[in-house]
């Protein structure tokens, strides 16, 4: 079965240049992937998609039509593409041979994403076992490591004191709300998978892909048993 790596991030945060490494890099390991651009506003692609939802929806028009502005119209291009995503799941389930990895890019409003229409009836129709809201095993990417290193954002994840340290340095009621935040965070951020990535130089890829092979380990170990429990 192949790996699939969802992308979501804030927009202008790397996922298209991120994907266009990662395909760079797994075709010179000559591995080749199967991507999917689910980017409908989009205007360049900077990768070969074997799939590309501007392909079967187009988003200018939605907006014109439908009267929508650009997030509403991101929403309705990727409602009307969800029905459709049982053929993406064929063509990706004939095509599994070739392929170990899927990656799939993303529009940049991750709320877009996970709680529209689409993301029900994607995850109602049984057609993406992997999707985001099922609980997934997520590996948290810090790009743009070639601008500025994010070994300090790492310690503050993984050393509490360092956090409230850099808190303390502040009085505002920012601050403050941080501090008590950072309560909530401390456990969470326990047991994350964090790497540090530059899409643009390749740095961290390798690290990266062991933690892939981590979370698709973990997937098949403790995931795909309670998927498979509930359908
Ligand atoms: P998206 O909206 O998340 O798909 O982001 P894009 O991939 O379109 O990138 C947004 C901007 O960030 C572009 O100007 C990219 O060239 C730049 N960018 C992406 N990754 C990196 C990186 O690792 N380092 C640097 N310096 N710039 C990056
Ligand atoms: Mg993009």
């Amino acid at each position: 079965k192949p790996v699939c790596l969802i992308v979501l991030g804030m927009a202008g945060s790397g996922k298209t240049t991120f994907v266009q490494r990662l395909t760079a890099h797994l075709h010179s390991q000559k591995s080749p992937p199967y991507v999917i651009n689910l980017d409908p506003a989009v205007h360049e692609v900077p990768f070969p998609a074997n799939i590309d939802i501007r392909d079967t929806v187009n988003y200018k028009e939605v907006m014109k039509q439908y009267g929508l502005g650009p997030n509403g119209g991101i929403v309705t291009c990727l409602n009307l593409f969800a029905t459709r995503f049982d053929q993406v799941m064929k063509f990706i389930e004939n095509r599994q041979k070739n392929h170990r990895y899927v990656l799939i890019d993303t529009p940049g409003q991750i709320e877009v994403f996970t709680w529209s229409a689409s993301g029900t009836i994607i995850t109602e129709a049984k057609t993406l076992p992997f999707s985001y809201r099922t609980k997934l095993p997520f590996i948290v990417v810090m790009n743009k490591t070639d601008i500025i290193d994010n070994s300090f954002a790492v310690e503050w994840m993984q050393d509490f004191e360092a956090f409230q340290d850099a808190l303390n340095q502040e009085t505002s009621y920012v601050s403050n709300l941080t501090r008590s935040m950072s309560l909530v965070l401390d456990e969470f951020y326990a047991n994350l998978r964090v790497v540090g990535v530059s899409a643009v130089t390749g740095t961290g890829l390798d690290e990266l892909f062991v933690q892939v092979a981590n979370a698709a380990e973990e997937y098949e170990r403790e995931y795909r048993p309670e998927y498979e429990r509930l359908h």
